[in-house]
Order: structure tokens, then C-alpha cells, then sequence
């Protein structure tokens, strides 16, 4: 029997000793074909010298599909264009590795919806790139796509925000077909209450703070409803559109809503503004979708949320199966020894999801999805691949890759509609180094119960094999190196309130306070994190990647140097600042200088294919500046 490898892996598959010649194309027929383009599967070679494949209908789920290969030919039997399209992303995967094995394969999802996120806001991704991005997913057999368009979207002139770099009407069908080709589902997501620091500079008569709107005021939803309307005439095919609503913490600011939110609470300020945009979404017979951290936050808004509302449980903390710190949503995370400080009122309504042992408080993963589907819900459980947490240099894939796999796995158990991998741009990280979370949330959506604690454990090298090496042996080298990467608190980005606004802390004021003796340093924390980067950059480049992902590679050792710098960098200004005059430490300060510049340009060069102008200048500035500047200081220069 050949070695084949299917990503995601196929539910079962017998093979036959024997393959079958002249893989260098194929040839389709089938009614099915009509309507799909096949030349949209990534690594299909349409040839006519190729093998035939037939294509049939049969009776069976949506998306799943039989493909029998025989001497003769293929054969698929599927329900669906979908499953069509997934029976053809299985034969150019295994036509990729050589002749085709005899064989019969028998495969389909495990979840209905299984999404990425691609969120345009902080970090706009080039265009090229994205479509480039979406052909991937797509050969991982997602089927949606959530998309934050912020201000990058086309608003009409009533609604008003439109970046520098936001997109034409013409860009925003043309992609949303470019999705649909490839049975991509696009879920335009846009913000409806907070987090609309782009929307309410415009309409300051609406705003209660510089992030919300005022739910009181229905002029408040009546603008939300424009942004929707806009937002639908140019997804006239969605079934769905995420409304986002999530950490509305300012609710209760003004004297109107403070008074409503003392008198009926702050869940009916939410739940009453929610409802007019929910019922104006459900006029349109689109589905409506929510962050569900509010309506846990505050449950009394329950009543207001229309059950056609799909909740998407987001948590991006859980680590694998058991959590020991339950994340009461509205009241923060409480370890197991402080349960009993959840007011009791809490611990009526949550407590029936957690489970206490000889005292200790403990959930497994996502423990409120099994409430949001009792309470008569559709769900999706989201997880994280940027998030909260992150270095913006790279991900943390200690908790990232057991938090997209408790999010399938729940989905999966307590029957939800799907799950979704976020991915965060205010994190900074480059979206291209996180497709491995991208992928593992692929295959575990794919097929939940293979996914166990030893899958786990080998994705990095299964990722490594499938995507990065020509199946040399070794790329475990990869999944260990980006690992070894890790949390880095001194590349984290901090944001505090001061005096009323809230700004970010400059970083190596973060890492002086954490800090604070200096003449210590050089033994402490800083030295320990360059030796341990240091590790993990030398490990990358015993990384022998195939031509394809020689990029992909490059771009990783480039965060693990810009790591490796920054903290040479904070080490030195350390120093000097508890001995200025210290000759060999000046002229050190001197030479990381010259190499944050070198630094600067690698990034410039090798970032311009993945982000718009706009984003690469402030992305640049945000990443090089603050230490350039700190360094020029530290050496006496302007
Ligand atoms: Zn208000």
C-alpha cells in the first residue's frame, strides 16, 4: 500500500497494492460539473491526457463524498457541489505526491461551519495576499470565512468612515466570488455597539464613549441598520452576518443608560439596542450572529436576543480538556480555590456547568456552550490562533494549539453549528505565521475524533511534514522552534488608562517596571530570554523548507531575529541606564543600532507582499521606532 498523506485526514481510506499512471491531469464529467469550476482547486491540473473522473450524485450529508479509484479511473459519488469540490481537493492532494494509489476513500466533516477569520482592521492585508490566503484555507476544506471589514468597507456617504486603503464595490464582489467558487462562504462581521473607535469620531451626537455607541438612543441602531443595509447589498447571497457586541464594558456611561442599568440592569440596555438591529437583519432573512460574552456577562439580556441568533462562544484561554481557572464572562477568571467568591446569583446560573470536587471548581473546555444550546441556541465555539497575550512578533502556540482544538472538539459534542479560528490583527503578528493554528483548526473541524492529546502533541510535526518540508525527516525541527518562540512579555502590547484616555505604555518603561533592578539584569529575566530565543533561531535554520514554503520560513525567521534583537536591545538600555558611561555597553548599544536598521529594511522588503502600503508604513513604525528612538537617546544622538 503507497504512503499517502490527505490533509485534512480522511475519514477512512482503503488502498490496494497497485497505483495508477498518468496523474499529470484530469479530465471531468458529470452534470455536477456544470456549476462548479474546478479549476479553483488548488494543485488540480485539468489536462486532457489526464485520468477521467466521474462524477455522480448519490444521496448522502452535504460536503461528504465517496472517490473509488480504479484502474479505469475515478469515480465520486457526492451529494453536493461542495462535496464535489472537497472529492477533488482529496485527489489533488494524493496526485501531488505521485501516481495515484487503488483505492476508495470515504469522507465528510464533523461541523457544518467551519470557519477562519480574516480581519482587515490594525494590519490590511495586501490583496494578492488574501486571495492567495483564501485558496489555502480552501484546500484545507474550510467552508466560511468571517470577515471584519471595519473601515475598509465601501460605507455609504450617510454612514461616512472609509480608510485610505479601504476597498471599492467592485473588490468587495469580486472577492466575495472568489470565495464562492471555492465553496467559501463569506461572513461579513461588522461591530454594532463597541468597538467602533472608526465610526464614532463621525457621529459624536450618537456616542457615549470614543468606543461606544449610546444603546439608549435609537438613532444609535438606526445607523447601525444603514451600515447594515450597506454591508447586505454587496452580500446579497450571505445567510449570515455577524454582528459583533462583544466587551461592551462601557455600558451604563450616560445619565440615560446609567438610570436603566440601575433600575433593570445593564443586559436590558444591551438586549433592547440589540433587538432593533437583530429584528431589521431578520427582516432581510439573514441570520443574525453575536459575540456571546454579553448576554453571559449580563443574562437578563437573554430576553431580547432573538432565538434565530446564532452565539458564538468565544474563549481563547482554555488549555485542553480541563480548565482549573472557569472564566465567569462579567466577572473574570476564578481559580478553583476562589469559587466561592462568584456572588451566589452568578453560581445559580453558571454553576450548573462547572463541576465542584472535594471543594475545587473546575469546567471542561468552553463549559458554557452546553448553556447556550440548552437555552435554545445555535452555536459556534471560537478560538484563537492571535489573540490577547501574543508577542506581535509570533504566535504563542502553547495555548493557541489546545484552544482551537477544545473549540472544534466542543462544537462537535454539544452539537453546534460549527467553530471559528480568530485571528486578531491588532496582535500584529503577520497573519502567514499563524497558518499552522490555521490548520490544525482545519483538520480537527475536519475530524474531531482523531484529534486527541497525541495529535496534539505531533501537529507541529504533521504541519511541518504536510506544508513545509518535501517530507524529510526533521521538521519536528519546525514545530519545536516556533514553539520555543513562546510568550514574551517584553513583545506583548500593553495598553492603560491614563488619566481618562487610554494609550499605549511605551515598552521598555513595561520592562523597567517589571524589572527594576538593573544592575541585575544581565543574570535576570532579559538574559534567560535571549539565550532561550536564541535557542529557538538556530533550531529554524536547520528547517530545510520546500520551495513553496521557503517563504513562509523566512518570514518566521525574521520574527525569531526581531525577538532575538529586541531583547538584546532592552538588556543594553538596561544597562545603561544604571551605568551610562560604560564604554563596552555604548559601543554594544552602537552595533544593535545598526542592526535594528538592517532589521527595518528585511522587514520592509519581505513584508510588502503581504500588506497594503498604508499598513506596511505604520506596521514598520510601530515595530522599529520606539527602540530606534530609545537607542538614539541612549548614544547622545538626535
Ligand atoms: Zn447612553
Amino acid at each position: 500500500m503507497p504512503e499517502r498523506t490527505v490533509f485534512p485526514r480522511v475519514k477512512s481510506a482503503r488502498f490496494q497494492s497497485g497505483t495508477l499512471l498518468g496523474t499529470q491531469g484530469f479530465a471531468l464529467e458529470g452534470a455536477l460539473f456544470e456549476h462548479l469550476d474546478p479549476s479553483c482547486v488548488r494543485g488540480l491540473l485539468l489536462d486532457d491526457l489526464g485520468i477521467p473522473v466521474t462524477m455522480r450524485t448519490e444521496h448522502m450529508p452535504l460536503e461528504h463524498y465517496r472517490l473509488s479509484i480504479s484502474p479505469k479511473g475515478a469515480v465520486v459519488a457526492t451529494a453536493d457541489e461542495r462535496g464535489a469540490l472537497q472529492a477533488l481537493r482529496t485527489l489533488a492532494h494524493l496526485a501531488s505526491q505521485g501516481p495515484l494509489p487503488i483505492g476508495e476513500i470515504d469522507d465528510g466533516p464533523d461541523l457544518a461551519i467551519r470557519a477562519c477569520h480574516l480581519d482587515l482592521k490594525d494590519q490590511h492585508p495586501g490583496r494578492d495576499y488574501i486571495f492567495d490566503f483564501i485558496d489555502r484555507i480552501a484546500s484545507m476544506k474550510y467552508n466560511a470565512l468571517v470577515v471584519e471589514y471595519e473601515d475598509k468597507f465601501p460605507f455609504s456617504d450617510e454612514v461616512r468612515p472609509r480608510a485610505k486603503d479601504c476597498w471599492t464595490p467592485e473588490h468587495v464582489v469580486k472577492f466575495v466570488e472568489f470565495c464562492r467558487v471555492r465553496g467559501i462562504e463569506v461572513i461579513p462581521l461588522i461591530q454594532t455597539l463597541g468597538h467602533l473607535e472608526f465610526l464614532t469620531p463621525f457621529h459624536p451626537e450618537i456616542s457615549e464613549t470614543p468606543a461606544m455607541l449610546c444603546p439608549s438612543n435609537p438613532s444609535s441602531a438606526e445607523l447601525v441598520n444603514l451600515m447594515v443595509d450597506d454591508i447586505l447589498a454587496l452580500h446579497p447571497a450571505s445567510r449570515f452576518l455577524h454582528l459583533g457586541a462583544d466587551e461592551t464594558w462601557d455600558l451604563g456611561t450616560c445619565h440615560t443608560c446609567r438610570d436603566t442599568a440601575d433600575h433593570e440592569g445593564k443586559g436590558v440596555l444591551y438586549g433592547r439596542h440589540m433587538d432593533r438591529i437583530i429584528s431589521h437583519v431578520l427582516e432581510k432573512q439573514v441570520r443574525p450572529m453575536i459575540w456571546a460574552d454579553m448576554v453571559l456577562s449580563h443574562p437578563e439580556a437573554f430576553d431580547f436576543i432573538d432565538h434565530a441568533t446564532v452565539m458564538v462562544d468565544w474563549d481563547y484561554w482554555p488549555y485542553g480538556e480541563r480548565v482549573d481557572k472557569v472564566n465567569i464572562w462579567g466577572l473574570g477568571q476564578h481559580p478553583n480555590e476562589a469559587w466561592e467568591d462568584v456572588p451566589e446569583e452568578q453560581r445559580e446560573v453558571f454553576g450548573e456547568y462547572t463541576e465542584i470536587e472535594s471543594g475545587d471548581c473546575w469546567a471542561e473546555a468552553f463549559p458554557f456552550t452546553e448553556m447556550l444550546r440548552e437555552k435554545g441556541y445555535d452555536v459556534i465555539t471560537a478560538s484563537a490562533v492571535r489573540s490577547h497575550g501574543d508577542p506581535y512578533t509570533h504566535p504563542d502556540w502553547s495555548y493557541h494549539l489546545p484552544n482551537v482544538w477544545a473549540a472544534a472538539r466542543t462544537a462537535v459534542e454539544d452539537g453546534s453549528l460549527g467553530s471559528l479560528v480568530t485571528s486578531w490583527a491588532i496582535r500584529r503578528t503577520l497573519p502567514e505565521l499563524t497558518m499552522m493554528g490555521i490548520a490544525a483548526g482545519a483538520e480537527c473541524m475536519w475530524q474531531a475524533h482523531i484529534a486527541d492529546a497525541r495529535w496534539l502533541v505531533d501537529f507541529p510535526a504533521r504541519f511541518g511534514e504536510v506544508f513545509i518540508g518535501d517530507r524529510a525527516a526533521g521538521m519536528a525541527e519546525y514545530g519545536l522552534s516556533v514553539r520555543g518562540l513562546g510568550y514574551d512579555e517584553t513583545l506583548t502590547q500593553k495598553r492603560e488608562d491614563r488619566g481618562g484616555g487610554w494609550a499605549m505604555v511605551p515598552r521598555f518603561d513595561r520592562i523597567k517596571r517589571r524589572l527594576p533592578k538593573y544592575p541585575e539584569l544581565d543574570h535576570g529575566a532579559l538574559s534567560a530570554r535571549v539565550a532561550v530565543l536564541d535557542r529557538s533561531a538556530s533550531a529554524l535554520l536547520l528547517v530545510k523548507p520546500k520551495d513553496s514554503a521557503r517563504k513562509h520560513v523566512e518570514l518566521y525567521h525574521l520574527a525569531a531575529d526581531e525577538a532575538l534583537l529586541k531583547a538584546w536591545i532592552f538588556r543594553v538600555l538596561a544597562r545603561l541606564e544604571s551605568v551610562p558611561a560604560d564604554k563596552t555597553v555604548l559601543k554594544m548599544a552602537k552595533h544593535l543600532h545598526a542592526q535594528l536598521r538592517e532589521i527595518k529594511e528585511r522587514a520592509a522588503r519581505m513584508w510588502k507582499e503581504y500588506l497594503t502600503p498604508t499598513a506596511l508604513t505604520s506596521e514598520l513604525s510601530f515595530r522599529f521606532d520606539e527602540e530606534d528612538q530609545s537607542l538614539r537617546k541612549a548614544l547622545g544622538r538626535k
